[in-house]
Order: structure tokens, then C-alpha cells, then sequence
């Protein structure tokens, strides 16, 4: 039988989450240890040929996953650097909250992939009864170890979780409750879990030729800006004027309309003057900007704003973080490329 070696890595979340009171296993959680992990999932995979190792790194103690910044994106995808030769594959157990995020920042901070990063967690954690978590786990398993289960080398980050394998930086957490939390709006699932794991191999990004490495540096002068009606422009102008910001994903309404109020587009145009790149992203889960549609539209255009075209906020926000830290000089035109499988032809 083939044997496949896979590195898990803890880094919090609900699924290795303990009760604060141990009496009152429905009650507030906090984040537990990797020996709680442990403790749960003895020997499951070794029938299938899966050799693991479970690593809770010292320098990215387990934290509720609403903790979760930049500093800590960079730090797993440093030890996935340090330790990309040793394992076919690797799981990373993640609480479900920012699991998008965190996602689409490793799919941009990983360069030349071509090993298997699966994202997972829980709604429920592994110590009580009703866990989604032990099933989650073995399915990421099995994707990871693909030498040993047969499934196809998956050279991307993607997020498996309840009924569904979604590319990473497709992802969104559609629910706060649902076992079957995450859903790609704007892409089918790269896979389905039924009986067993299912993949989808006209879905999946290319084995690279070239050799694995990582970036090493995020901005964290991006902000997220949910346009409302009658934002006031003070509002606005206040969230894009600081000093440390060089970036901001506009969340403007269907195919990217913009309220057509002049002192608010005052703002967007000195923003633009200097030289915020601003990013205009669709408020709606599924579909894409489309500038040219209506005036309201044209007029962010018009004014330098960038199409994000379909991707989720959270696959736009973590790139331009990456672009304007990793690629400051070609970030404007790089954002609006399809870098990693994030972005659909338009
Ligand atoms: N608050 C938790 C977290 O994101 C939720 C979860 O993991 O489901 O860490």
C-alpha cells in the first residue's frame, strides 16, 4: 500500500476548542491545545496509508480565528516553506470565521505551489458528541495524502469543509451555524464529499514546472469600505484620507455602481490623485463589476477605480495587500489579473 506523509497545522478555532466551564459543553469555548486535538483523533487516516503529524508551531499559538492579521498569514506560510519538502500534502486547522482570508492570503503569498494546503475546522469542536470536525479532518486527509488515497495532486490552497472542496481565494463563509459553511458563489466546487471525496480534475489549477517559494511581506494599508446609501462624504473621506493608507476595496452595489453625488465622487477622485488604488468589488455574493453597465458605474471608472471583477472581498483584500507590499510599482495592473485561479475571464 502507498503511504502519504501530511503535516497538520493547528492554529486554533473551533474545532480544537475546549469549554470554559467543563460542565457546560454547549457553552462559551476558548481555544484548546494541540494534545486536546490529539486526544480526539487518535490513529484516523493510518488505514488508508496516511502517516501525520500534528504541529502546533510556538511561534503562532492557537488563537480564535477573529485574531487572525497578516503577521500570522506570513508566519504559516513560513513554516509550509520550511517544511515543503518533507510532506506530500498539508492540512491547516483553522477556525472558520476568517478561514477565507487566511485562504485567499496563502493561495497570494504562495508561489509555484504544488502540494496540497487544505484548509479545515469545525462548527462544532472535536470534544463534543455532535463534532463536524473528525469527519472535516479525515476528508482533508485524504485530499493531502493523495499519494496513498489515490486522489489527484491538488497544487493549490483550497478549503475542505462539510459537503463541499472550494479553491481558497473562491471562498466564503456563507453561514455562521451550517456544518456545510463554505460555498465559491463564483465557481463551481473543485469537489464534493459524498461517500468519499470527490475532485473535479477540470477544475484544478496546473502542477507548476518552477520551484515552490513564498512572498514575505503584507501591507496593512488596504480598507474595507462598504458603500450604504447616504454615506455621508466626510464619512468616506475620513476612511480613505489616513495617512497609512494606500489601498481600499470599495464595496459598491450590483455590477459596481457608486451613488452619483459629487462630493463623494470629490473624494474618490482625490483619493485616486494620490495614488490610493481603489478596487471596486460587488456587494453581491455571486456575479461580477461591470463598469460599462450603467453611468453609475462609469463614473468610479472614469475616476481610475479598478474592477475586481468576481472575486469575494476577501480574495481582493488580501491581494492588493500582498501587491502593494510584495509588487508596489505594477500592483494597479496586477490586481485586475487572474494571479491564482481567483479572478474568472470577464
Ligand atoms: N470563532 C471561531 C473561530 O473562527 C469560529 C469557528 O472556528 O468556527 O476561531
Amino acid at each position: 500500500m502507498a503511504v502519504s506523509r501530511v503535516l497538520i497545522l493547528y492554529t486554533g478555532g473551533t474545532i480544537g476548542m475546549v469549554p470554559v466551564d467543563p460542565d457546560d459543553p454547549d457553552g462559551t469555548r476558548r481555544p484548546g491545545s494541540k494534545d486536546d486535538v490529539l486526544r480526539y483523533v487518535p490513529g484516523i487516516g493510518l488505514r488508508d496509508g496516511i502517516e501525520w503529524e500534528l504541529l502546533s508551531d510556538a511561534s503562532l499559538p492557537p488563537i480564535d480565528s477573529s485574531g487572525i492579521t497578516p503577521v500570522e498569514w506570513l508566519k504559516i506560510a513560513g513554516i509550509i516553506r520550511r517544511e515543503y519538502q518533507a510532506w506530500d500534502g498539508f492540512v491547516i486547522l483553522h477556525g472558520t470565521d476568517t478561514m477565507a482570508y487566511t485562504a485567499s492570503a496563502l493561495s497570494f503569498l504562495f508561489e509555484n505551489l504544488g502540494k496540497p494546503v487544505v484548509l479545515t475546522g469545525s462548527q462544532t469542536p472535536l470534544f463534543h458528541e455532535r463534532t463536524d470536525g473528525r469527519l472535516n479532518l479525515i476528508h482533508s486527509l485524504r485530499i493531502a495524502g493523495h499519494r496513498a488515497t489515490g486522489l489527484p495532486p491538488l497544487p493549490e490552497v483550497v478549503i475542505c469543509f462539510g459537503k463541499r472542496v472550494v479553491r481558497g481565494n473562491r471562498a466564503r463563509k456563507m453561514s455562521a451555524t451550517d456544518s456545510d459553511a463554505f460555498d465559491s458563489p463564483n465557481l463551481r466546487p473543485l469537489g464534493a464529499i459524498e461517500t468519499d471525496v470527490f475532485l473535479d480534475r477540470s477544475l484544478l489549477l496546473p502542477v507548476p514546472a518552477a520551484s515552490f517559494h513564498t512572498h514575505s511581506a503584507m501591507s496593512n494599508g488596504v480598507v474595507d469600505i462598504t458603500i450604504v446609501p447616504g454615506l455621508p462624504p466626510s464619512t468616506l473621506e475620513i476612511l480613505l484620507a489616513g495617512p497609512a493608507i494606500q489601498g481600499a476595496i470599495l464595496r459598491t452595489f450590483g455590477q459596481g455602481n457608486f451613488p452619483p453625488n459629487p462630493e463623494l465622487l470629490a473624494v474618490i477622485s482625490r483619493a485616486a490623485d494620490r495614488g490610493t488604488i481603489l478596487l471596486n468589488v460587488t456587494q453581491c455574493p455571486r456575479g461580477a463589476v461591470n463598469m460599462n453597465q450603467y453611468e453609475a458605474g462609469r463614473i468610479l471608472a472614469d475616476r481610475g477605480v479598478v474592477s475586481a471583477g468576481d472575486m469575494t472581498p476577501e480574495a481582493a483584500y488580501t491581494k492588493l495587500s500582498w501587491l502593494l507590499a510584495t509588487f508596489p510599482s505594477t500592483a494597479r495592473n496586477l490586481v485586475s489579473r487572474n494571479l491564482r485561479g481567483e479572478l474568472s475571464p470577464p
